[in-house]
């Protein structure tokens, strides 16, 4: 690890969960091409965002990170992306007002498409055909050609990307994001629903508190804060062929950027420190992402910090914990002591999600929706404790009204999960129980 850092170092470290893909020059010729096209994301955004964090890590706001675990070509339409940005402000102006925090907006979209798998392989019946491991990898149909890796998907993931972002950035620049606008942020289905009433309230709290501005003589739109929002994207970077072509110098500073997204993560399952998932993620600028789960101990976790952070960089390392509602209290205050001690500079962020997933009965991946509740109580119990911030939540959350994670106000069944299941990848919240878990963090705040 103290070799000189390329975007391609990463190259000579061991590595978990890559693909094989059947034509090596095809790849190449795919990362060459990737490598000449305009960076996603600027590095000068990728340093506010950072600068963001450092206030997240200082106690003085909230991150909120969400999004599809797996975006899919299938999914992508402007409704989607409609959709989940509007309950994305929803949520952020639950935190803010009702918990009365900046938020931090960051979301898991725009990049998000690589996905690292238990298994290489995958059966059914008597037939065994690689894993699905995203839409940039290969397809989720169960077919030996939808199956092979192919690289032009890397291209398709590209200009999905793009468009993505494109009309993210008209959203929060363009008037959408108006905060006069957060009556009208109520999604269809969330209307009729027990948090819809709780929501309408808070937005009507708002417009008389901008009435009240405006009635002392400040024009709530002469302040940009009211008209726009900062909104960042982030994904796991997991295919690093990918990331490496998207590396690019930034020309003021000097720095290496991933410009695939502002933040990149680094999954629980490619956390080796010697490997080359971390050995990408620490010779970039951007601000990472660590999922932290049940496996990894404190001393790991210190060199793991070590090696991404050497600089102690306020803002730079976010630290996702995802150990499951039963783990979170035996495992977290080690690690939150451990790093309290070593006075090292990061954001707590809580993954209630993955350490959540159960199979139910019927076979469906699923994630009860009052395991994910405990987890993130045990969390803010934790911090509130140790006398550390509950920095963040990050979420696999979409706004559309799908069945895939059991109860919430509705009290979903094992039994409703087949009426709309539509993920390509782990069981999201929909935007319904979402908003119940801003409503719950915000009275976490708060305190
Ligand atoms: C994910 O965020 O979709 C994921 C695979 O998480 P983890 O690395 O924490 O298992
Ligand atoms: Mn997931």
């Amino acid at each position: 690890m103290t070799e000189r850092w390329t975007p391609a170092s990463w190259r000579k470290m061991p590595i978990q969960q890559v693909p094989v893909y059947p034509d090596a020059d095809a790849l190449a010729g795919v990362e060459q091409q990737l490598a000449g096209f305009p960076p996603l994301v600027f590095a000068g955004e990728a340093r506010r965002l950072k600068r963001d964090l450092a206030k997240v890590a200082a106690g003085e706001a909230f991150l909120l990170q969400g999004g599809d675990c797996a975006e899919s070509f299938a999914e992508h339409s402007a409704d989607n992306i409609r959709d989940f940005f509007r309950l994305f402000l929803q949520m952020a102006v639950v935190l803010t007002f009702a918990g009365a925090s900046p938020v931090v907006k960051v979301g898991r979209v725009a990049g998000q498409f690589a996905k690292p798998r238990s298994a290489p392989t995958e059966k059914v019946g008597d037939t065994e055909l690689p894993s699905y491991r995203g839409d940039i990898i290969n397809g989720i149909e169960f077919t030996e050609e939808s199956r092979t890796p192919d690289a032009r998907r890397q291209l398709m993931v590209y200009r999905q990307s793009a468009a993505t972002l494109n009309l993210l950035r008209a959203f929060a620049g363009g008037g959408y994001a108006n905060l006069q606008n957060a009556h009208r942020w109520m999604l269809g289905f969330v209307k009729d629903s027990p948090s819809s009433g709780r929501y309408q309230e808070l937005a009507g709290r708002i417009t008389e508190a901008l009435d009240f501005m405006r009635a002392c003589g400040i024009d709530p739109e002469s302040h940009p804060e009211m008209r726009s929002t900062d909104f960042y994207t982030s994904h796991e970077a997991l295919l690093l062929g990918y990331e490496e072509a998207l590396t690019r110098v930034d020309s003021t500073s000097g720095d290496w950027y991933a410009t695939s997204g502002h933040m990149v993560w680094i999954g629980d399952r490619t956390r080796q420190p010697d490997h080359a998932h971390v050995e990408y993620c620490r010779g970039i600028k951007n601000p990472i992402g660590l999922k932290c789960g049940p496996s990894l101990k404190a001393d790991e976790l210190l060199r793991l910090i070590d090696t991404l952070n050497p600089d102690n960089e306020a803002g730079r390392l976010t630290l996702i914990c995802r150990f499951g509602a039963d783990k979170v209290l035996e495992h977290l205050p080690a690690l939150v002591r451990a790093v309290k001690e070593s006075g090292r500079s990061v954001v707590w962020s809580c993954d209630p999600m993955h350490g959540n997933t159960v199979k139910a009965g019927n076979g469906y991946k699923t994630r009860p929706f009052d395991l994910i509740m405990r987890e993130i109580k045990g969390f803010f119990d934790v911090h509130q404790a140790e006398g550390t911030h509950a920095g963040g939540i990050h979420l696999e959350m979409t706004g559309k009204n799908v069945t895939e994670c059991t109860g919430g106000a509705r009290a979903l069944t094992d039994e409703d999960l087949h009426d709309r299941y539509h993920t390509h990848c782990d069981p999201r919240l929909n935007a319904e129980q979402a908003l119940e878990v801003a409503f719950l963090v915000a009275e976490r705040l708060k305190r």
